[in-house]
C-alpha cells in the first residue's frame, strides 16, 4: 500500500531524513516512535505530499508521490492525516468540518455528505455535537472529530502525528479507543505516537527513528520482547 524507498530530505544543509526505507501493507498498523526532532513528522508528511523530498521514491497505492503527473490533490484526498493539534476549521461547525472536503473534493451532494458525517459522528460518540463549533468541544472530542473527518473521505490509509500528545491525560483513552477500533477493522495506519500501550495492543510493526534514520523496523514482538539497539532501548527506558 505504501512503499518508502531510500528517501532523503534536507532543510538547507540540515539532513532531516537519511535514506529511509520501509513498506506498509494493506491493513497494517505501524507505530513510529523516536526522540523529538528525529524526523517522524517529516517522514509521514512526505507520504501524503505535504513535504517535498530530494531523493528516493514514495508510492502510495500505485501513485508516485511528488512525481510529475501525479495528482497530489487526489493523493491527499485518499490518505487521511490526523495532527497533534486537531487542525479543525474553527469558524465552521462540526458538521461543516465533516462535509466540506466531501463536497469540494469528492463532489458529494450536501445531503449525502451530511448523512456520512452523522454516521461518523455517532461512531466516534459525538452524535449530539454536530451543530457546535470546535472551540466548544474538549480536546479529546475535537480529536475524535478530526478522525471522523479523515474517515469521511473513505481513505485508503490514515497517518496520525502524535494524536494524543496535546490532550489532558483523561482524554487520551477516548481517542486511543477510536484508533484501536479502526485498527481492528483493518484500516491501514501509520501512527507517530509514544503510547506504547497502543503499540502493544494493535501495532503489527514498530519503527524507531533517530537523527533522521530508521534505526529499527521490526514486528511488535521483536520490538518489545527481544534485544533492541542501544538507542531504542535508552529511548524506551525514558518513556515507559
Ligand atoms: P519529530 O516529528 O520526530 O519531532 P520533525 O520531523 O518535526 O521531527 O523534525 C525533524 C527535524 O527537522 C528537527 O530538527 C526540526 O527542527 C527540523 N525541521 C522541521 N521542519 C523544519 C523546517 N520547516 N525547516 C527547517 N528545519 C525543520
Ligand atoms: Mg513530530
Amino acid at each position: 500500500m505504501i512503499a518508502i524507498e531510500n528517501v532523503s530530505k534536507n532543510y538547507g544543509t540540515f539532513q532531516v531524513l537519511k535514506d529511509c526505507t520501509t513498506t506498509v501493507r494493506k491493513g497494517e498498523v505501524v507505530v513510529v516512535c523516536g526522540p523529538s526532532g528525529s524526523g517522524k513528522s517529516t517522514l509521514i508528511k512526505c507520504v501524503n505530499g505535504l513535504e517535498p523530498f530530494q531523493s528516493g521514491r514514495i508510492r502510495v497505492d500505485g501513485m508516485d508521490v511528488g512525481a510529475r503527473g501525479t495528482k497530489m490533490s487526489a493523493l491527499r484526498a485518499r490518505v487521511g492525516m490526523v495532527f497533534q493539534n486537531f487542525e479543525l476549521f474553527p469558524h465552521l461547525t462540526i458538521m461543516q468540518n465533516l462535509t466540506l472536503s466531501q463536497r469540494k473534493v469528492l463532489g458529494r451532494r450536501t445531503d449525502e455528505a451530511e448523512a456520512k458525517g452523522e454516521a461518523l459522528l455517532a461512531r466516534v460518540g459525538l452524535a449530539t455535537q454536530a451543530h457546535k463549533f470546535p472551540g466548544q468541544l474538549s480536546g479529546g472530542q475535537q480529536q475524535r472529530v478530526a478522525i471522523a473527518r479523515a474517515l469521511a473521505m473513505d481513505p485508503i490509509a490514515i497517518l496520525f502525528d502524535e494524536p494524543t500528545s496535546a490532550l489532558d491525560p483523561e482524554m487520551i483513552n477516548e481517542v486511543l479507543d477510536v484508533m484501536v477500533e479502526l485498527a481492528n477493522e483493518g484500516m491501514t495506519m501509520i501512527c507517530v505516537t509514544h503510547e506504547m500501550g497502543f503499540a502493544r495492543k494493535v501495532a503489527h510493526r514498530v519503527i524507531f527513528m533517530d537523527h533522521g534514520s530508521i534505526i529499527e523496523d521490526c514486528t511488535k514482538t521483536e520490538f518489545f520482547e527481544t534485544q533492541r539497539s542501544e538507542r531504542a532501548a535508552q529511548f524506551l527506558a525514558k518513556i515507559l
